[in-house]
Formats: C-alpha cells, structure tokens, sequence
C-alpha cells in the first residue's frame, strides 16, 4: 500500500512542479504583448510628429506656388498698364496691382514664419526619431530575454512531462486513474491528512476513516472534497522498525 502512494506522490510531485513553472511562465506572453503596444505607440508619436512635418512641407510649397503665381499676375497687369489709354481703367488695373502687392508681401512674411516653423520641426522629428530609436533597442531587447525564459519554460515543462510518462508507470492503474479525473479540476488531488484534518480541505475525516488510514498506510477519498488522502504518517520515513 505504502509503495502504491508514494509512487503517486512521486507523480504529483512532478505535475506540481510543471503547473508551477508554466505558471510562472504565463505571465511572458502578456508582458511581451505590453512591450509590443508599448513599442506601438511610441512608434505612433513619432510618425504623428513625420506627419506634421510633411504637412508643413506640403503648405510651405502650396505657399511658394501661391506666391509665384502672384507675381506671375503682377508681370501681367503691369504690362498691360502700359496700353491703358482711359484713366479710369488705368487707375482701377493700379489699384489692382497694388493689391496684388500687398498680398503678395504678406505671403512673403508668412513663408518666413513657416520656414522657420519648418526647421524646427525637423529638428523635433529628429529627436523623436533618436528618441525612438533607442526605446525600441530597449524595448526588442527586453523581448529577446521574456521569449528566451519562455522557450526555456517551455522545454522545461517538456522535459517533465516524459519524467511524468515515466513516473506513472509505477504508479497502480486504478489509482493513477483516478488520480487523473480529480487533477482535471484541482491541483494537489492527492492530499495529506494531519491530525484528522484534510489538507485539501480543511475539514475533518470521520475519525473511523483516519484511523484506518493511518492502519493501512494507503489511500481512500476525502468525504468532503473528494480528493485521495492518506495519512502524512504513511509517507514519513519509518523511524524504527
Ligand atoms: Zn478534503
């Protein structure tokens, strides 16, 4: 009897063990999928910051070509100035010309502002892309050693599991079977009773059952929350015999 648990304790011993690590190891996928939305919006914040810049890039040249036509028109009235024979056309095409003028000036100033505003913003894009740069080494580095440990996990788990296909080999078909129904919904299934008390549970065996655990040295249910029991005497080392 004593043979057939500890074998079984053997075996979950192994299955604590691999529910540990990938325990442990469940928490890198969820930290690599923050470091990749990490990563995604730093990634945003630059390229909102390259969209302003093509965006001024786009005015600046709209502006020019604003201008350019401008002065295009300029050249055009004030030839034709020249032919004006009536003064009252002539007064009102000048009027116009000086309008012209006028406009074409503040165009002028404005693209000095925004070349101005322009170089700046490189310089902001500059930095941010720097800036990114780095976060991202940073960030695929930190990445690197989270799907390193995982993959670690992973095979260490494998590992125990062909340990595992070992280990239930000695352990008895019966017991194995239903040790297995009861490790589908709660883990540890096989479970020590100390002074009367289920470890499982925290509720006390009917004392006739314990005592006679403790007799046999085996395993039966736990009335309550039906894991396998045993008295923890059972699996002490004897200290004399
Ligand atoms: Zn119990």
């Amino acid at each position: 009897m004593r043979e057939k648990l500890k074998a079984l304790a053997e075996l979950q011993k192994v299955d604590m063990e691999a529910a540990s690590l990938r325990k442990a190891a469940d928490v890198h996928p969820r930290q690599i999928a923050e470091l990749e939305r990490e990563l995604g919006t730093a990634r945003s914040a630059m390229e909102a910051e390259r969209n302003r810049l093509a965006d001024i890039e786009r005015q600046k040249l709209q502006l020019e070509q604003n201008i350019a036509d401008e002065k295009d028109k300029v050249k055009k009235w004030e030839a034709r100035l020249a032919e004006q024979r009536s003064t009252r056309e002539y007064s009102a095409l000048a009027r116009e010309i000086d309008i012209a003028k006028k406009a074409n000036l503040t165009m002028a100033d404005e693209l000095v502002e925004l070349t101005k505003t322009l170089g700046a913003t490189r310089e902001t894009v500059k930095g941010k892309e720097a800036e990114f740069a780095s976060r991202q080494q940073q960030l695929v580095t930190r990445m690197g050693e989270l799907r390193t440990k995982l993959a670690e996990a992973e095979s260490q788990v494998k590992a125990l599991e062909g340990q595992r296909t070992g280990v239930a080999t000695h352990v008895d078909a019966n017991l194995l079977r239903r040790y297995e129904t009861i490790r589908k919904k709660k883990l540890p299934a096989l479970v020590g009773v100390v002074a009367g008390t289920c470890q499982g549970c925290n509720m006390n065996v009917p004392p006739q059952l314990y005592n006679q655990l403790r007799t046999s040295l085996g395993t039966d249910v736990c009335p309550s929350c039906h894991r396998i029991i045993f008295a923890v005497e059972a699996l002490a080392e004897p200290t004399s015999k």
